[in-house]
């Protein structure tokens, strides 16, 4: 995946060196040659990614990077500046000024391609949270993803000297944060892997061998997404690349200095919380295609496809797998008695009951109305039959309190059946919507079990 690179520099030389070696990696650039310049072409290129000069006459590359993070349309855009500065001072002016990273001229190939690799990545979700956004207003439903914040939560620090610890707990007081600090390799991927920290702060060239821990944890399926600053030397700063290709995200220089520390932390966790944000996003997508909306069941299309797999597996296995059709008794007398409303009440609050007196390998869905159906895998039909019994008193013994106070009797009736060696849904199903009605018909509250087909054969020949 490429993307489009605005390079912004007063000397043409250096635009030139800039734009060959992102041309070379397929990257589209166009080039500004002032502060101005750059802000017109903010909004006409709509660019992915900005290399800022800092040192420009007019308007100096800090002022470019307030006036463009300011913007509502193009903010989020990620800054790069590109400077031959190195103090620490320009470095936290640069992050004041709301400058995603930097680049010390002469430029570093790697560093210029990791970095501008990163960022177009970034800028692409940016892009895509930005368009829910807009969506989400469109529905009312407003999700908070512009106030994502990078501060709080739990940073760890891996086997690191007293000096940098000094620095981080300063940053940390200032973030809200809470620094952790553990001594060796398999602590810390032990730590992340459990989700305890957001960050991870290693020494490039410790005790700790910060370049081999760097891809232990990218090669960690828990541990993919968490931000890994890389604490070095100046004189380290091929080691320090070759950690952004191993997939550190960033890293800063010693002496450390807690404000730099700060401004890079905020970014990073920032970066990994939209990132979290879109995995519980795309989780939240998948359960509404699985799901029913109102009481959380799987809805008749997931129970479809997973019966059916659950019949073939009970063939091969040889194992029993039952269904229990639960059916509230005149549900319809409530809606008319209390309101609809007042019934979505009581659908959610069964739902609540059922989940409680069934195992957590049971599956409960909703096929429809007040129709659901729990599905109990290696239960033959006595086993079935006492947990429709627990669903049955779980509805019956108290009464359902809705959010008013009211109290509201609810009873409820099942059927109960087991599959048979090559039986299909509809058959098992149709048997335990048979042994359902039998239910209604002995006058509701009430289990019935359906026959096993060779006992109805047996029956049929006598
Ligand atoms: P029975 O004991 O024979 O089952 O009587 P019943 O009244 O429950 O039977 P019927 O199937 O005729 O009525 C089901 C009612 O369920 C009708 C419908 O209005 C109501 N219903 C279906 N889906 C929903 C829902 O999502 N929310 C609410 N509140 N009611 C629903
Ligand atoms: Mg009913
Ligand atoms: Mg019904």
């Amino acid at each position: 995946m490429t993307g489009r690179v605005l390079v912004v520099d007063d000397i043409p030389i250096n635009q030139r060196l800039l734009a060959a070696r992102l041309t070379a990696e397929y990257y589209e650039v166009q080039c500004a040659s002032s502060g101005l310049e750059a802000l017109e072409m903010m909004a006409e290129k709509q660019p992915d990614v900005v290399l800022l000069d800092v040192m420009m006459p007019g308007m100096t590359g800090f002022e470019v990077c307030e006036k463009i993070k300011a913007n509502p349309v193009y903010g989020h855009v990620p800054v790069v500046m590109v400077t031959a500065l190195d103090s620490i001072e320009d470095r936290v002016r640069g992050l004041q000024a709301g400058a995603d990273e930097f680049l010390t001229k002469p430029v570093n190939d790697v560093a210029l391609l990791t970095r501008v690799r990163v960022l177009t990545r970034l800028k692409r979700i940016l892009d895509e949270l930005k368009l829910r956004e807009a969506t989400d207003d469109e529905f009312g439903v407003r999700e908070p993803i512009s106030s994502i914040s990078g501060d709080g939560g739990v940073w760890l620090g891996v086997d690191l000297p007293g000096s940098d610890i000094d620095a981080l707990e300063e940053a940390a007081v200032l973030c809200g944060s809470k620094l952790v600090i553990v001594n060796d390799a398999e602590m810390a991927i032990a730590r992340l892997s459990a989700g305890d920290a957001e960050l991870a702060v290693l020494e490039v060239s410790g005790a700790v061998d910060g370049l081999r821990l760097c891809s232990q944890l990218r090669a960690h399926p828990e541990v993919r997404n968490v931000p890994i600053l890389l604490i070095g030397e100046p004189w380290e700063t091929e080691f320090l690349y070759k950690g952004l290709e191993l997939g550190a995200s960033d890293y800063a220089f010693r002496p450390t200095d807690h404000a730099e520390l700060v401004a890079r932390i905020r970014l990073q966790i920032k970066r990994f919380r939209f990132y979290e944000h879109l995995r519980d996003q795309h989780r939240a997508n998948r359960d509404m295609a699985t799901r029913d909306s109102l009481t959380g069941a799987f809805n008749r299309r997931y129970f479809n496809d997973h019966f059916a797999r659950l019949l073939d597996h009970a063939v091969e296995t040889r194992q029993p797998v039952s269904l229990i059709m639960g059916d509230i008794d005149r549900f319809k007398l409530i809606n008319d008695t209390h309101g609809h409303p007042v019934g979505d009440e009581i659908l959610l609050e069964y739902m609540c009951r059922m989940g409680e007196v069934t195992r957590a390998s049971d599956m409960i869905a909703r096929l429809g109305g007040e129709e659901f159906v729990v599905v109990t895998p290696d239960a033959d039909l006595a086993l079935a039959g006492r947990v429709a019994e627990r669903l049955r008193q779980a509805v019956a013994d108290r009464p359902f309190v809705i959010a008013d106070g009211t109290q509201i009797a609810v009873t409820c009736s099942f059927g109960v059946a087991t599959a048979e060696r090559g039986e299909s849904t509809t058959e098992v199903l149709t048997r335990a919507d048979a042994a359902l009605y039998e239910a209604k018909r002995s006058g509701r509250n009430a289990v019935v079990s359906a026959a096993p087909l060779h006992e109805l054969a047996d029956a049929q020949i006598a």
